[in-house]
């Protein structure tokens, strides 16, 4: 039991937690209000306009190395594609992942995670990123969401032998907080290129982020989930047949939309039926 003492402080880790904040990101914290306000430089304005203050000037945490702070500067979207389509297995994949410095979530995370299940599998899903279990063990949908998405699989015959899984983002982003247009331009390369050379025949993309940055549309889940496309990702000369369905996460808040689920996965059973005779 821990001592009286210690007890505001373990509800304060709790209170944390709860709010999101459970990475250290660097290994001391930066008093951002107590930086002095001379540290500041002027930034050149247009002129006829008066200067703006520049952002203070912070002390680089330790044990980032500047490069990880300024990750992206340096690399381009060009990058990233020239980087993935280089690759011509999946090992060489996640080794060109493991060298792209394009993304900044990389520096924060702990493991990277690229994919689970069988890449010989004739159905590939696609989610959105890791979350902190994802992030501790470096594999895909492990934690409640994963949980959640093998019972979705076992309900229509399927498990991790029928079935590669990996998301749109290799690295978690701090607090499982949404990830940033940047983020997922600078990954999406890796993600298609991965799709490529996997080659599934039916596609399933879990979640909004994943169907919109897959399918490139604005279109919410809602509308897209259920929905069959043939798409043709870069790269591949043929379109493969492709649904979005909600994901497990959004699922765990709003069992309602489980009815929905159901459907679409009833509609996959039956499209892979359809293909395998
Ligand atoms: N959510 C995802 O989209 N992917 C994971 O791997 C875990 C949770």
């Amino acid at each position: 039991m821990p001592s009286t003492s210690t007890q505001p402080l373990a509800a304060l880790l709790d209170w944390y937690r709860e709010m999101g904040v459970d990475e250290a990101i660097a290994e001391r914290p930066v008093d951002m209000t107590a930086l002095a306000p001379s540290a500041a430089r002027p930034v050149a304005a247009p002129s006829g306009t008066s200067p703006m203050p520049a952002p203070e000037t912070a002390t680089r945490p330790r044990g980032r190395p500047a490069a990880a702070l300024l990750a992206g500067a340096g690399e381009t979207g060009a990058d990233a594609r020239n980087l993935a389509s280089a690759a011509t297995d999946l090992a060489a994949l996640k080794a060109a992942l493991e060298a792209f410095d394009g993304c900044s979530l990389k520096h924060t995370a702990t493991n990277l995670v690229f994919a689970d299940g069988n890449p010989n599998a004739d159905v590939m899903l696609v989610g959105e990123a890791p979350g902190a279990e994802e992030d501790r063990q470096g594999l895909p949908f492990v934690g409640a969401s994963g949980r959640l998405l093998d019972r979705m699989l076992a309900c229509i015959g399927l498990d991790r032998t029928g079935v590669y899984i990996t998301n749109i983002l290799p690295w978690r982003p701090p607090g499982n907080r949404q990830p940033n247009a940047a983020e997922i331009a600078a990954c999406l390369p890796f993600a298609e290129r991965h799709v490529a050379l996997v080659h599934p025949r039916l596609l399933i993309l879990a979640g909004g982020t994943s169907a919109k940055t897959i399918l490139g549309t604005n279109e919410g889940i809602t509308r897209l989930h259920g929905r069959w496309t043939d798409h043709t990702i870069p790269g591949m000369t043929a379109p493969i047949p492709t649904i979005a369905i909600y994901h497990p996460a959004y699922l765990l808040r709003q069992p309602a939309a489980k009815r929905d689920a159901w459907r679409d996965l009833l509609a996959i059973r039956t499209r892979l039926d359809a293909m395998t005779g």
